[in-house]
C-alpha cells in the first residue's frame, strides 16, 4: 500500500513538473521533491452576534478559496458540526449502538430538549455573489457549483447562518460541568478539506478533525461581562480591558448595546475555538523567548494548581521548540473548556478541576505541533496526532518532573535509552484479540477502546520503537527533519516514514507495512544458549510475526556489557552504537528465517545474563522469553 502510494506521488510529482516546465521551456525536467505538493487555501472573514439569554448567534461569513487542486471543481462541502447535537444524528446513533459508548455522550444526545440542541442553519449562500444550490444533510453541507471553480482561481462564498449553542456534550458547547458558559469548538460552518485523495466531508460521529490552512478574521459581539479566549491575536484590547492590556495601558470599554465586540486575526490556522465567560480570571506570562502564554480560568476554583501550571507550561513550549520543532506563533492560550482536553490552533480547552493540570496542557499543547502544524489527516491517521503528541508528552513530562526536582540528565546506559511511550496500553490490545491495523479511519474502529489503543498507545509506540531500531540520535534528528520538511503541508504514514529514512539511511519501508497496515505483533525470546569450549553459542527466535532488527546484550559475570546487534537485511544497513558499551554488528537477519544463531567469544561460564532488548523500547508483547539468565549465582563463582 505504501509503495503504490510512493509511486502514485511520484508519477503525479513528474506529470506536474513536465507540465510546469514546458509551459515555462525549461528544457529537460528534473525530480521533484515529495515535500511539494499543492494544497487549497483559505481566508475566512466572520462576526457573529451572540445572545447569551437563548444561547442562539447570527453569522455572517465571508470565505476566499483559492482551489491549488489540478481539477475544477463542480462541488464544496463545509461541515456544520453542531448539527451532530441533535436526537438521530449519527453521532447520537453510533452513541447508542457502539459496545463501548464514551461516558461523556452514552444516550445524552437522544434525550436533549429542543432549546438544548445544536445546530447551525444557513440562511443564504452565494458564490462570487450568485445564490447556489445546497442541501443539508447531517453535519454536511453539499453545496453544488454550476460553474466550476477552475484550478488556480479564488473565489468568495458569502454565507449567512444561525446557530444554536448545544448543551455542552462533546468538546463544544455551552454550560459544561464545570460551568464554564461557552466553549466554542467547531461553532462556525467549516470548509472541508480537499487534497490529493479528493474530498474529506466526513459526517461528524465522534472524532479527529482535518481542515485547510489559512487565515481567520473573527469578531464577535458579545454581553460586556464576558472574558473571551482561544485561537488568535486580540486586535483590539484596549476597547476590550478584561486582562488583554499591557501594564500601564488605559483601556476605554467601547460598550455597544451592552455589548463588547471582541476582534481576533489567526494567521495560517486550520481552525479558530474560543470560550467566554462572565466568571473567567485571565493571567499572562510572557516567556524568555518572548512567547505569550493566556492562562483563562473560573474565579477561585483550583486557583493553586493554575498558579503552577505557568512556569511548567513555559518549560513545555522550551523543551517542545528545541526537541519537536519551532513553534511558529507567538502566543497559547491554556483555557478553562470543554470536557477532558481537547487541542484548538494556539490555544486548548481543559477541564480545570482535576489535581494537576501539567499532564493534560502539555498533550493538547503538543497537538499544536502534530494537528496544528504538521495537520495530517487526522480522522485518518489519527495515531499520527494522538500518538506522537504521547510520545512527546512522555518526554517532556520527564523533563519538567526533573527541572521541578533540579535533577540533571540521567546518564545514558543500555537499559535507559529512549522510553516505551505508549507501549503498555498497545500490547494489552495485542493481546485482547480486539486489535484493527492502525490504518484504520478514526470513526470507523469497533470499539471506542480499540481507537484509543490504538491511535494514542500503538501510535506513541510507532514513535518510541522507531528510536530502537534507527538509533535515539537519529530519532531526534528526525523529529526536527520531519517537522520542517512537513510542517504546513499534510504528511501522511508514508511521508512521516521518509523523513526518518533520509536521516537514518535505513529503508524502513517494512516498518509501516507490518506495524501500520497489520495487526502482526512482535514477540522474540532466547531458545537455546550452549557452552562449547571457550566460546557460547546462541540461539535467538522470531516468534511473533512481525521482524525487528535484534540489540541483544551480553551482561559478564565481572560487570561488563557488550552489545551483539542484527539489523534486519531489508533495512540494508545498521543503526550506530548507542553507547560506548563494546558492539559487535553480526550478518544481518534474513526476515524469512525465524531463528539465528550467534557466537560469543568468551565461556558460558563467564556469562551472568543473554538479552533482548533490556531498553524495553521493542513492543515485544512476550517479554517473559526475552532474558537468559544463569540459574545458579552458586554455582559458577
Ligand atoms: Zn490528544
Amino acid at each position: 500500500m505504501t509503495k503504490k502510494i510512493g509511486s502514485y506521488f511520484l508519477s503525479m510529482a513528474l506529470l506536474m513538473f513536465s507540465l510546469q516546465a514546458c509551459s515555462q521551456g525549461n528544457g529537460p525536467a528534473a525530480t521533484k521533491p515529495d515535500n511539494e505538493r499543492w494544497q487549497q487555501a483559505i481566508e475566512y472573514k466572520m462576526e457573529i452576534d451572540m445572545d447569551v439569554k437563548t444561547n442562539r448567534f447570527q453569522g455572517v461569513q465571508n470565505v476566499k478559496y483559492t482551489n491549488n487542486s489540478p481539477d475544477a471543481l463542480d462541488q464544496v462541502f463545509y461541515h456544520l458540526y453542531f448539527n451532530a447535537f441533535q436526537p438521530g444524528s449519527m453521532m447520537d446513533v453510533r452513541s447508542r449502538t457502539i459496545a463501548d459508548p464514551d461516558r461523556r455522550v452514552r444516550d445524552r444526545i437522544f434525550n436533549l430538549k429542543e432549546d438544548e440542541i445544536g445546530y447551525q442553519k444557513i440562511k443564504s449562500l452565494k458564490l462570487n455573489g450568485k445564490p447556489v444550490k445546497y442541501e443539508v444533510v447531517g453535519t454536511v453541507l453539499e453545496v453544488q457549483l454550476d460553474q466550476p471553480i477552475a484550478p488556480g482561481s479564488t473565489v468568495d462564498f458569502d454565507m449567512e447562518f444561525e446557530a444554536q449553542v448545544p448543551v455542552q456534550i462533546r468538546r463544544t458547547g455551552r454550560d459544561n460541568a464545570e460551568g464554564v458558559r461557552y466553549s466554542m469548538a467547531q461553532w462556525f460552518p467549516k470548509m472541508a478539506e480537499y487534497d490529493y485523495q479528493g474530498w474529506h466531508a466526513d459526517e461528524y460521529i465522534g472524532r479527529e478533525f482535518y481542515g485547510v490552512w489559512g487565515n481567520f478574521d473573527v469578531k464577535i459581539k458579545i454581553d460586556k461581562d464576558y472574558l473571551i479566549g482561544g485561537t488568535g491575536y486580540l486586535q483590539n484590547p484596549l476597547e476590550i480591558g478584561h486582562g488583554y492590556e499591557n501594564e500601564g495601558e488605559t483601556v476605554n470599554q467601547k460598550v455597544e448595546n451592552g455589548k463588547l465586540t471582541w476582534h481576533f486575526v489567526a494567521p495560517n490556522v486550520h481552525d479558530f475555538m474560543w470560550a467566554a465567560d462572565p466568571d473567567y480570571t485571565h493571567k499572562k506570562l510572557t516567556t524568555k523567548d518572548g512567547l505569550e502564554l493566556h492562562f483563562i480560568h473560573k474565579k477561585g476554583q483550583n486557583e493553586e494548581n493554575w498558579n503552577k501550571v505557568m512556569p511548567q507550561t513555559e518549560m513545555l513550549f522550551e523543551y517542545a521548540s528545541k526537541h519537536f520543532g519551532k513553534y511558529p506563533y507567538k502566543q497559547f492560550s491554556v483555557i478553562q473548556g470543554g470536557d477532558g482536553g481537547m487541542e484548538y490552533p494556539m490555544s486548548t480547552l481543559i477541564t480545570g478541576s482535576r489535581g494537576s493540570l501539567i499532564g493534560v496542557t502539555v498533550h493538547e499543547a503538543m497537538h499544536d505541533w502534530y494537528h496544528g502544524i504538521l495537520g495530517s489527516n487526522e480522522a485518518l491517521h489519527p495515531w499520527m496526532d494522538e500518538g506522537f503528541a504521547s510520545y512527546a508528552s512522555t518526554r517532556i513530562m520527564d523533563y519538567i518532573n526533573r527541572k521541578t526536582k533540579g535533577e540533571s540528565e540521567p546518564e545514558v546506559t543500555l537499559e535507559n535509552l529512549g522510553n516505551n511511550s505508549g507501549q503498555r496500553s498497545y500490547v494489552g490490545l495485542s493481546k485482547s484479540g480486539r486489535e484493527e491495523p492502525l490504518s484504520t479511519h478514526s470513526d470507523h474502529y469497533n470499539l471506542n477502546g480499540a481507537y484509543s489503543s490504538s491511535a494514542y498507545g500503538k501510535g506513541a509506540a510507532w514513535m518510541s520503537q522507531l528510536g530502537y531500531v534507527i538509533g535515539e540520535k537519529n530519532l531526534d534528528k528526525g523529529l526536527l527533519t520531519y517537522f520542517e520538511d512537513w510542517k504546513f503541508k499534510h504528511p501522511n504514514p508514508n511521508d512521516v516514514l521518509r523523513s526518518f529514512e533520509k536521516v537514518s539511511g535505513l529503508e524502513l519501508d517494512w516498518y509501516n507495512e507490518y506495524f501500520v497496515y497489520t495487526t502482526k505483533s512482535i514477540d522474540y525470546g532466547v531458545k537455546e544458549v550452549k557452552g562449547e569450549g571457550n566460546k557460547t553459542n546462541v540461539t535467538l527466535e522470531r516468534v511473533g510475526m512481525m521482524p525487528m532488527p535484534m540489540d541483544v546484550v551480553v551482561t559478564y559475570k565481572d560487570g561488563t556489557k557488550e552489545v551483539h546487534y542484527m539489523a534486519l537485511r531489508m533495512m540494508r544497513g545498521e543503526k550506530p552504537a548507542e553507547t560506548q558499551d563494546k558492539r559487535i554488528v553480526h550478518p544481518d537477519w534474513a526476515w524469512v528465517s525465524p531463528t539465528y544463531d550467534f557466537t560469543i567469544d568468551r565461556p558460558m561460564a563467564d556469562i551472568a545474563s543473554i538479552e533482548i532488548d533490556p531498553s524495553g523500547r521493542m513492543a515485544d508483547v512476550e517479554r517473559g522469553n526475552n532474558k537468559w539468565e544463569v540459574n545458579s549465582l552458586k554455582t559458577n563463582k
